[in-house]
């Protein structure tokens, strides 16, 4: 999945629709599988990316091999009883409820109803003091945006948290479906599996024994615990939807069109080793090289000899997730130094750059104040240095110029004025394909996923899964989807 941070309007719907769809019932109230933060500020949970504090993600150990940072197999089993890197409830939030009742039933009087919030865990009055977007808008920026770990080194005290002076851009997030997932390298059960057909992250719920080790290995706090049946739950990437050639939830009812979906064909004997490079800075161009060309007549040959369907190889070249990542590179990865090799990724927000032009009093439609601002504004690219390129300013200004310089030649067609499209590398007609991507895309442009096929679902005996670098749990034979929340019974009922 691709997402055009400059198109989000934060309403929410994406996380309103897919808690509709897999989060609405008891033992994951608190639980999002999608939501969407504002930024500055800290997260959800509380400082998720904080990694010294929850020690999610991988490291590279003293002879430069992938360690997770929650420690060996010992380490995490002495942690079995009393795990200080779990977020609590409070780090996520007490969900509420409110007594709707009151306001329908109350008689009428001198003052009006109130409904008074109740926790849904208890159902007792309970205050509102903590939520899973806190900073909503700028409601709570000025308050917890210092919080906010992305602001590292002098970065705290260039930001402004003045309600008037500070940026903001919404970030929508879900579980990355990560080529290198530390969920499943940590979890002693081997329930955490990525299906070998479509790199779809599943836990299944028959293996999961509910030791949790997975929420702390995940750097992105997108497992959580279903305290009602004991088990680990997270973002299932809508399978029966992609299966049958749909978007995910999120992407259909995305307000803002945001959202791609597409096929990639990557080089999983290379996963290891590009998640392994010694310099986080490297570890963009390490996984956009694992990436393949759909139309190499070479790679078309490997794929074949795989066993990839012509439907999907045909999807493969069709993709808007290829062209945004490859072709046009301007998607980037959130947190890269988490060496997960994450597969959700961002065109980055070119709002903050282009606001802070104008309140200088420079011409947001001019690239020469854009171009200067890009490179002069260190305040949001070190931002988002920090977010995308694991501190690279120079990644982040390459796009932001890119997207710049597309703005002014699709307005230079139109109304004449400055066309700075030469710098940045891309054709007149790679411009007019770019725009009508990111612009105008349609939903047949926007979604271009395959149906699976039979012949390739690791229902059946001999899953491939998810390699693990660290060698601690072995893919299963055999492991087999599993609808969250959907009694045993049914489930063997319904497997061949
Ligand atoms: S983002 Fe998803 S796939 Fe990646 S480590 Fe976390 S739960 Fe696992
Ligand atoms: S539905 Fe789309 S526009 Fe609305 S918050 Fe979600 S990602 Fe942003």
């Amino acid at each position: 999945m691709v997402m055009n941070l400059d198109k989000c309007i934060g309403c929410h719907t994406c996380s309103v629709t897919c808690k509709q769809t897999w989060t609405n019932r008891s033992g994951v109230e608190y639980a999002w599988f999608n939501n969407v933060e504002t930024k500055p500020g800290v997260g959800y949970p509380y400082r998720y990316e904080d990694q010294e504090r929850w020690k999610g993600g991988w490291v590279l150990d003293a002879k430069g091999r992938l360690a997770l940072r929650s420690g060996g197999r010992l380490k995490r089993l002495s942690r079995l009883f009393a795990n200080p890197e779990l977020p609590t409830l409070d780090d996520y939030y007490e969900p509420v409820t409110h007594d709707h009742d009151t306001l329908l039933s109350a008689p009428a009087g001198g003052d009006a109803p109130v409904a008074r919030p109740r926790s849904a865990l208890t159902g007792r009055p309970t205050a509102v003091t903590w939520g899973p977007n806190w900073e909503d808008g700028l409601g709570g920026t000025p308050e917890h945006g210092p919080g906010d770990p992305n602001l590292t080194g002098g970065l705290a005290e260039k930001v402004r948290f003045e309600f008037e002076r500070t940026f903001l851009f919404h970030l929508p997030r879900l579980c990355e479906h990560c080529l290198n997932p530390a969920c499943a390298a940590a979890c002693p059960s081997g329930a955490l599996y990525k299906r070998a057909e479509d790199g779809i992250v599943l836990a299944d719920q028959d293996r999961c024994r509910g030791w949790r080790m997975c929420v702390t290995a995940c750097p992105y706090k997108k497992i959580y615990f279903n305290h009602a049946t004991g088990k680990a739950e997270k973002c299932t990437f809508c399978f029966p939807r992609i299966e049958a050639g749909q978007p995910t939830v999120c992407s259909e009812t995305c307000v803002g069109r945001l959202r791609y979906l597409g096929v990639v064909l990557y080089d999983a004997d290379r996963v290891g080793e590009a998640a392994a490079v010694p310099d986080p800075k490297d570890l963009l161009d390490a996984q956009r090289a694992l990436f393949l060309d759909p139309n190499d007549p070479q790679v078309t040959a490997a794929a074949r000899a795989s066993g990839i369907p012509e439907d999907w190889l045909e999807a493969a070249r069709r993709s808007p997730v290829h062209a945004l990542i490859s072709t046009y590179k301007v998607a980037l990865p959130l947190h890269p130094e988490y060496r997960t090799l994450p597969m959700v990724w961002y065109v980055p927000p070119l709002s903050p750059v282009l606001d802070a032009v104008s309140a200088s009093g420079g011409d947001p439609d001019s690239p020469d104040h854009v171009f200067g601002a890009v490179t002069g504004l260190r305040i949001p690219l070190e931002y988002l240095a920090e977010l995308f390129t694991a501190g690279d300013t120079d990644a982040v200004a390459g796009v932001l110029m890119k997207l710049t310089a597309l703005r002014s030649h699709m307005r230079a067609r139109t109304l004449g004025g400055p066309d700075a499209l030469g710098p940045v590398g891309l054709t007149p007609e790679q411009a007019v394909d770019l725009h009508r991507l990111l612009a105008v895309a349609k939903y047949a442009d926007r979604y271009v996923v395959p149906a699976a096929h039979r012949e390739t679902d690791t229902r059946g005996p001999g899953t491939v899964g998810f390699q693990c670098p660290v060698g601690e749990h072995e893919p299963s034979p055999g492991q087999r989807h599993v609808l969250l929340g959907m009694p045993t019974r049914r489930r063997k009922e319904e497997t061949p």
